[in-house]
Parts: structure tokens; sequence; C-alpha cells
């Protein structure tokens, strides 16, 4: 396995260095794996131009030692990482403007950071990590797209088992049970099984509900493989073909779905993204049924830059992997989603998460 750390830690530090920064605090713990590969709850890093040091508490002594190796210099608190950040921060002379990680740190350790009696100035960031996790290296392409399979061949062992009757967090339960079999290592977020009318909340609540006949039943899933998530949705019908409404707002989704993945590319914007599912959409009529962004993007995190959001004009990266997941909502009635992990690549997209999209009657 190639260790990338380094090479994220330099393509940081060139980022410190454009920013006039000596160092960054890195409070993220998303962002303190991607750069140390720590994954325990809690800690912090402080990345310099020559060292890393991370900050931790007893409980993960062994797991940091093991998962950081010479990459850093550990250090144990139980009582405040700030504190020990400060006892230990005279170690290291040249550093004397340090970054910090505005949009997670507290208001409460930002007010301790920014105490005029400190020797050292702490200057808001944001997204400097974020924006470097955006570009995917193969070898996390190859953990989602594992993720990815995790999550459609649990789905392919449910989907038999999936009838009239069944409550959703029945189906959950067969669904989750499946995906931990198959080698989850968490579920990256809570399952939501919606059938019926519930189909029409785009996040909905796993409950008590049963499914009955000729109904939606939606499932939104994910699975998780060397830390790196998946992110699946399909909607089935249950216990009979679909009339003519189900047929055409699965249509409509479907297509503006196909159109969207095979369409997209580096160099479009977030909004520009967005748009090539939602222009089909409202065409057809459900412009305000379908009111989320059309993705996000994924790795560590199962929501992470960059987004397919009619809010963003940021360009998406080559490299970056998004969800594709366009919905028609129709309050009382249910809904509709179709949910696919693409690989941004410089030669074309790929799908991450290979299950069939077309309208399925289970049962
Ligand atoms: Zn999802
Ligand atoms: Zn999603």
């Amino acid at each position: 396995m190639i260790d990338r750390r380094r090479e994220r830690l330099d393509a940081l530090r060139r980022r410190l260095s454009e920013e006039g920064l000596d160092a960054l605090l890195v409070s993220y713990g998303a962002n303190v794996r991607y750069l140390t590969g720590f994954s325990g709850s809690s800690g912090i890093a402080l990345v310099t131009p020559a060292d890393v040091l991370l900050l931790t508490d007893f409980r993960y002594r062994s797991q940091a030692v093991e998962e950081v190796g010479d990459l850093a210099r550990v250090e144990i608190d139980d009582a405040s990482l700030l504190d020990r950040l400060f006892a230990v921060l005279p170690d290291y002379p040249s550093v004397a403007v340090i970054g910090f990680e505005a949009h997670v740190v507290t208001v409460r350790d930002g007010a301790r950071l920014g105490d005029p009696a400190r020797q050292w100035r702490f200057t808001p960031t944001s997204d400097l990590v974020e924006s470097l996790r955006a570009v995917k290296a193969p070898e996390e392409v190859a953990a989602i797209r594992e993720a990815g399979r995790v999550a459609t061949s649990a789905l392919a062992e449910v989907t038999p088992l999936l009838r009239v009757g069944l409550t959703e967090c029945e189906v959950a339960a067969l669904l989750e049970a499946a995906l931990r079999r198959g080698g989850s290592e968490a579920h990256p977020f809570d399952t939501i099984v919606a059938s019926g009318p519930r189909a029409a909340l785009p996040h909905a609540r796993t409950g008590g509900r049963a499914v009955e006949r000729g109904e939606w039943l939606l499932l939104d899933f994910g699975a998780q493989w060397d830390g790196y998530c998946a992110d699946v949705t399909r909607t089935f019908l249950v216990g009979a073909a679909p009339d003519r409404r189900q047929r055409e707002v699965y249509d409509v989704v479907s297509e503006a779905q196909a159109a969207a993945i095979a369409r997209l590319r580096p160099g479009l914007t977030g909004r520009e993204g967005d748009a090539l599912a939602r222009d089909p959409i409202a065409a057809a009529g459900f412009a305000e049924e379908f009111a989320h962004s059309l993705g996000h993007g994924l790795g560590l995190e199962v929501h992470e830059a960059p987004r397919l959001s009619r809010a963003s004009e940021q360009p998406l990266p080559a490299g970056a992997v998004v969800t594709v997941e366009p919905g028609v909502y129709l309050p009382g009635w249910g809904g509709v989603r179709i949910e696919d992990d693409i690989l941004l690549g410089d030669e074309g997209t790929t799908v991450l998460t290979e299950f069939p999209r077309e309208l399925v009657v289970l049962g």
C-alpha cells in the first residue's frame, strides 16, 4: 500500500506557505486521519514545515503510535489537548503564525486560541485540508469502489426477501445485517427505509410502518471500507406493477440521473453539474418537487467537498468522487430517488456502484 501521507502533508505545506502561515492546527477528525492516519475519535494535529505533532488522550496511546508510526510526534493529555499544545509549542521556535480550522473549532476553543496574551498568533482558515481531500488518489477510489461493492451486494442479497407487510425497521435490519456480513466497518449514516407516502420525505426516519401492496419502498444506505464511504439509494415498488403516475415519475428521475452521469465532467461548476439533472426534471414539470442538491462529495466522510449544488460556483476537480441523486417527491403520494457514486476522471466518468436502475417490483 502506497503511503500518501507525506505527499498530502507536502501539498498542505505549500498551501500554508501561500497563506503566510507557519503551521496549521488540524482539529477536524477526518482531516487528522487523512494527514496522519490516526483514526481515533479524539485528537488534534499540528503540521509545521518540518514536523507533525499529534495530540490525543490516553485511550488512544497505543493506537496512535501504531497508526502514525514515525510520521508524527505523539503527545498524550487526558485533561486538555489545547493545554498540551501550549505546553509543547515552545519546542517549535520557528512557528509564530498558526492557522486553525475556523469551520470546526468551537467558540470556546477559538477564544482560547485568540487570547492576545499568547505569544503565537492564531488565524482562521477554511477548508485547506478539505480541498485536498476532494481529489482522490487511486487507492482512495479503490476503497470507495469496494465500499460500493459491499453496498450493492448487500442490496442484491436482500431484495428477494422484501415483500408486502414488512416494516421499515425490519427491512433496515435485513439490509444492515447483510452490510455487516459483507464487511462494512460501519453504517456511515442512519439507514433510510421509507415506505409509501413516507418516500416523499427525502430524509425520512426509518420507523414501524409496514409497506403495503403497490407502494414505494425507498432505501438509502451506506457502507464503509478502510474508512471510505459509499452511499446508494434505490426506490422499488412492492407487490404490484406500477400505475401510470408511478411509471412517469420513476422515468423522469432515472432519465435525469442517466443524463447527469453521462455528461458530468471535471471543470463544470457545482451549479452546472446540478443543472444536468435539474433541467430535465423541471422540463417534466417537477421543478418544485426536486428541492435538494443533486449530489455531494464522498470519501472519509459521507458528505464532503465538492458539492453538486445550485449554490456552488466551484469547479469540480478531476479525481473527485460524487453522488448523483436526483429525486422527485410528492407529499402524500411518495417519492423516487436514485443515487449512485461516480468518479470524475480525466478520461470520463466511472460509476462505482453498479446495480440495476430500472424500475423493479419486489415481492
Ligand atoms: Zn444516500
Ligand atoms: Zn447521498
